[in-house]
């Protein structure tokens, strides 16, 4: 069992038009008291679900429901997957729009994009860097598209390389030593990437009572980090703002396409992840024979030309067929042995686990949206906000201009 355990972590890593650019101006209008000495911190928390915090007693979270304001629920944006999602969160613009249109993706020019930290693959401007080049110091503790400088402009602070086995109780403390920083070297917007309730929800599937503990040790180290602003008194300029990437929903059997299409001496490059997969052909003239192998698989949706969704359409990015599957449904890479044997033992033993990168109107797409500090209303309700509008949200709080391709306005919390 242990080696399918490292399988099914290896694919829960792996599976991992909107408003004018005026009205992103327009929310920077507004802007919270003294939000020149801000301080925001904005922490992810992979794959929760907005029902999560639900699942046991975590006095931390509770704590910023009480105090501030907990939403009903946060979109993401399509495809609703670790990456896309992050890059999102940090640009305010769609995945078409800043180019992490996958956690795997092809670019015809540039070749494979596998969980690169060069963020020059990004194509849209990051929170830090819109920060820093409006005065602000940043520090970034893991974040899709932050371990290192975007277009020649760094952050003041950076933690790289990525480190999956970096404990949270590590990041707070980082975070802690930032905060007592100096005034004038203090950094304005700290962010920082949590292990979340993803790798467990995917492994175990969105049900298993094992996703309650993973969140309170989550829940642990936020409450430290609520301590250490309490006792440096620093709520009057800070604002803490949690986030998800993505929700979860269970799935119980695996698709694959690779294979039909090699037993069918079909030369299709195949990216991609749990719930779209992009064909580029390498020989143009196999279309018809293509689209002939993919019409006898079952579960999936076959798309081409106006059919893709425009937010997986970045250019150099978009297959020539882009294929889709929805819930029980996920697809399996089947390059490896063990892959494949995934993909034909799964239905016959019923395996349940959990996926995402789905339809984001999905429920279980939603993900978590809290904030609690300076600028934010105690209590206020909000049904539910968008991974669109986080960005320029954050910006708001620092009393800058949003991202420069931030495609809608902040959340109003006050
Ligand atoms: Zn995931």
């Amino acid at each position: 069992m242990r080696l399918i355990s490292l399988v099914f972590a290896f694919l829960a890593l792996s599976s991992f038009s909107s408003a004018a650019n005026s009205a992103a101006k327009n929310g920077a209008d507004k802007t919270t008291d003294n939000a020149q000495d801000n301080i925001v911190i904005l922490l992810s928390w992979d794959g929760m679900r907005h029902d999560f915090p639900d699942r046991g007693d975590y006095p931390a979270l509770k704590r910023m429901e009480r105090e501030g304001i907990r939403a009903g629920r946060l979109t993401p944006v399509y495809l609703s997957n670790t990456f896309p999602g992050h890059v999102s969160l940090a640009t305010g613009a769609e995945p078409n729009v800043h180019g992490i249109v996958d956690n795997v993706f092809y670019d015809r020019e540039k070749g494979l994009y596998a969980y690169s930290g060069d963020a020059d693959w990004l194509n849209a401007e990051p929170l830090w860097i819109t920060a820093e080049r409006q005065g602000v110091k940043t520090a970034t503790y893991f974040w899709v598209g932050s371990e290192s400088d975007w277009r020649g402009q760094g952050t003041s602070y950076r933690m790289a390389p990525f480190d999956g086995w970096r404990s949270e109780a590590d990041k707070v403390d980082k975070i802690i030593e930032w905060l007592d920083l100096p005034e004038t070297d203090r950094p304005g917007l700290i962010v920082s990437y949590w292990s979340g309730a993803d790798t467990v929800a995917h492994m175990k599937g969105p049900d298993h009572v094992d996703i309650a503990e993973k969140i309170s040790d989550q829940d642990e180290e936020l409450g430290r980090l609520l301590s250490a602003i309490d006792t440096r008194n620093l709520w009057s300029r800070t604002t803490l703002v949690i986030v998800s990437d993505h929700g979860m929903t269970e799935v119980t059997e695996s698709v694959e396409i690779k294979t039909a299409l090699e037993a069918a001496g079909l030369d299709v490059r195949v990216t991609g992840g749990s719930a779209a997969q992009h064909l580029f052909l390498n020989r143009v003239q196999d279309r018809q024979a293509v689209l002939k192998v993919l019409a006898m698989q079952p579960h999936i949706q076959v798309l081409e030309g106006d059919q893709i969704p425009t937010t997986l359409a970045a250019p150099n990015r978009t297959g020539d067929i882009v294929v889709t599957t929805t819930p029980p449904y996920t697809f399996s890479r089947a390059e490896k042995f063990l892959d494949k044997a995934i993909v034909f033992f799964s239905p016959l033993l019923s395996w349940s686990k959990g996926s995402h990168g789905y339809d984001p109107a999905l429920p279980d797409m939603g993900g978590i949206f809290f904030a609690m500090g300076n600028g934010v209303t105690k209590g206020k309700q909000i049904e539910a906000v968008h991974q669109l509008e986080v960005a320029p949200t954050v910006t708001r709080l620092l009393g800058i201009n949003p991202p420069a391709n931030a495609s809608r306005a902040g959340i109003s919390l006050d």
